[in-house]
């Protein structure tokens, strides 16, 4: 599990350290779909700065996942740079803003944390592309693949055309 132990830092008030560190981002679930992270293991930065009255941890981390398109079930995937901030004063009451709940015992659980700022960065929808078609509501065929013009299913009468016709008998 990536965490950093803060006591071992040593910060003067003032002075920051910048750390590399792996993390591991287990599948996220969404909507009832499931996105793998590719790789599973990415590369974060996290800048540690004790400022007055807090210490200030900034994170930065590249991702990408993939997994079934929202409309098509087909193949999509997202790419997203996460940049998240969080403050931390031991003596803060827990529920207070500059207690951050990614504290524990004195270390920062980094894998948390990165999970849930990659979490709120995603789009509402994950599509395989942004002008997906999505299936057909009678088939349930992909209309990307197919003509959506040419792509017809003999319903019998359609609201739409028996005004029309309705005119046309006049
Ligand atoms: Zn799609
Ligand atoms: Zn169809």
């Amino acid at each position: 599990m990536a965490a950093i132990d803060l006591r071992r830092l040593r910060l003067r008030p003032g002075e920051a350290r910048r750390l590399e560190l792996d993390v591991e981002l287990e599948p996220f679930v969404l909507g009832g779909q499931r996105y793998e992270a590719l790789p599973a293991t990415v590369p974060a930065t996290v800048d540690v700065t004790l400022a007055t009255g807090a210490t200030v941890f900034d994170l930065a981390l590249h991702a990408r996942l993939v997994g079934p398109c929202m409309r098509c079930l087909g193949h999509a995937e997202v790419e997203l740079d996460v940049g998240a901030r969080e403050l931390h004063d031991p003596d803060a009451r827990p529920g207070d803003d500059l207690r951050s709940d990614y504290v524990r015992d004195g270390r920062l659980e980094v894998d948390a944390w990165a999970r849930d700022a990659i979490a709120l960065g995603l789009p509402d929808q994950i599509l395989c592309r942004s002008d997906c078609a999505g299936l057909c509501p009678v088939c349930g065929e992909s209309l990307n693949d197919a003509d959506p013009e040419a792509h017809e299913h003999d319903t019998g009468s359609d609201p739409r055309w028996s005004k029309l016709d309705e005119l046309k008998q006049d």
